[in-house]
């Protein structure tokens, strides 16, 4: 195809070659040679864990969620520091040049190499770093020093830790995401203050990990002293939660349609007695906690969609170039063409904003949220294409496309729904950009 360009090039001058990338380069070298030298390194490192560890077990664990042991592998990604990158040595494994860039630019590489091989297994590695995010993101050294350092040295020597992250109830999903749904969740879960520490009540649901996890970190309302309602967006309060204390539980696992390696559990508590020392943060500094926990995470699960839908589009490539019509490779055909043209401008959208989104110093509420809902819905539309590409192929159950299509759906819901995504990013730009303005300035 490119024979007569390569021969027209040749003639240009030596400036306008250089000027000129006629380069033969796959799209995924291509985009990694734009990273710092530390991400490069670290993509390429994810990309072989998936392709030779988390591949070969996609599609057994896909079949038997319930026989599927997500430890070994978690002992593995954590040997490898794939479990402790929300801090630096010696506390984690971080690289210390994160500290000066984007925080969470390793966690969205991950994510999207994770979830090319499998949606679900990689949902069961990443939920790690969600459940850790408040022992971070409250900010109080002692949670950092007493919980996140441990649980990061445990997990480097290969002893698993799995923390989850715990803020969806019966009653309430949005409504723990969003601003205006904050001030009339209907919540049940609580803690009252007692003699050295609280005592937690309640319920939590589908919670990703839940029934593996060693920890959780739980948010419940916490009930006012002078017996006044209390609210979410007003008291609202972290715990870390051991699997071992009486009372705690996991529940009923939901069975569902994609990502389905990774459990969605439901988490009991009662009169689970915690002392002071699992507080995480301080009391009633969980709504700011919440929100911003949803700000590291959002670009991540947009990565979870862009992956998701870039091994759809290897699918249908594959396909495309294996399968024969009259005598022709399938891709010879230019509807083919541009239906895999469509597919893969798509991939490299979401990972232009998913990027953009990871490359701010600290990650932003509606740029998160951008990433989010953009890449759910695009995740989405690449997996159908694939689908539609591989005809009564792309059907079956082995051949990747009816898989991803499966695991892509549950981006457009989880971590926010895409409507309460697009609430965050409008409420986040409302007074720079969208609101109606100030009369008084004209
Ligand atoms: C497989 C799976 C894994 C999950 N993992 C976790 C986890 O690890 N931890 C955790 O805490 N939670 C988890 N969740 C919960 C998830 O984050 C919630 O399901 C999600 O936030 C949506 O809440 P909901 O299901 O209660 O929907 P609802 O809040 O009941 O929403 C129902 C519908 O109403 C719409 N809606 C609601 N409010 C508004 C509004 N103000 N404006 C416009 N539309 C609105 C929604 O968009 C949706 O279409 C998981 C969910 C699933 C399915």
């Amino acid at each position: 195809m490119q024979s007569n360009l390569s021969h027209s090039i040749q003639r240009l001058e030596p400036l306008g070659r250089w000027l000129y990338d006629h380069s033969v380069e796959a799209l995924w070298e291509r985009d990694t040679r734009t990273l710092p030298r530390y991400l490069r390194q670290r993509r390429r490192a994810y990309r072989r864990f998936a392709q030779e560890r988390i591949a070969p077990l996609a599609l057994e664990a896909d079949r038997s969620p319930e026989v599927y042991d997500p430890r070994p592998l978690l002992a593995e990604a954590g040997r490898r520091g794939f479990q402790s990158e929300l801090l630096p040595w010696p506390l984690g494994r971080m690289p210390y040049r994160a500290l000066l860039d984007g925080k969470v630019f390793a966690v969205i590489l991950k994510a999207e190499e994770f979830c090319a091989a499998c949606g679900g297994i990689g949902l069961s590695l990443l939920a790690h770093d969600l459940g850790m995010g408040p022992l971070l993101l409250a900010g109080h050294l002692p949670t950092i020093l007493r919980w996140q350092w441990p649980i990061n040295r445990a997990n480097l020597r290969g002893d698993v830790r799995l923390v989850v992250y715990a803020i969806t109830e019966p009653g309430a999903g949005s409504d723990m995401e969003e601003s205006a749904g904050a001030a009339r969740a209907r919540y049940t879960t609580t803690a009252r203050k007692v003699n050295g520490g609280y005592v937690l009540n309640g319920q939590k649901v589908f919670i990703s990990g839940g029934a593996h996890c060693d920890y959780a970190t739980v948010f419940a309302v916490l009930e006012r002293e002078d017996g006044s309602p209390a609210r979410v967006d007003t008291d609202y309060t972290c715990f870390i939660v051991e699997r071992g204390r009486e009372g705690f539980r996991a529940g009923r696992r939901e069975r569902k349609l994609g990502q389905r390696a990774c459990d969605a559990s439901q988490l009991f508590l009662d009169d689970v007695f915690v002392p002071a020392r699992n507080l995480v943060g301080t009391e009633r500094s969980g709504w700011a906690l919440n929100r911003n926990v949803l700000n590291y995470s959002r670009g991540p699960v947009g990565a979870i969609a862009l992956g998701i839908a870039r091994g759809a589009a290897e699918s249908a490539t594959r396909f495309a170039r294996e399968t024969r019509l009259n005598n022709k490779p399938l891709v010879a055909y230019q509807e083919v063409q541009l239906a895999l043209a469509e597919m893969w401008i798509d991939v490299l959208a979401m990972r232009g904003l998913v990027w953009q989104s990871a490359r701010h110093f600290l990650p932003q509420q509606g740029m998160a949220a951008a990433s989010k809902a953009f890449c759910g819905e695009l995740g989405f539309r690449v997996a159908n294409r694939a689908m539609e590409l591989m005809g009564d192929h792309g059907y079956l159950a082995d051949q990747g496309a009816e898989k991803a299509m499966r695991d892509v759906r549950l981006n457009q819901i989880y971590e926010g729904t895409n409507q309460i995504n697009y609430l965050a990013f409008v409420e986040s730009f409302w007074e720079s950009d969208l609101g109606p303005g100030d009369p008084a300035r004209g």
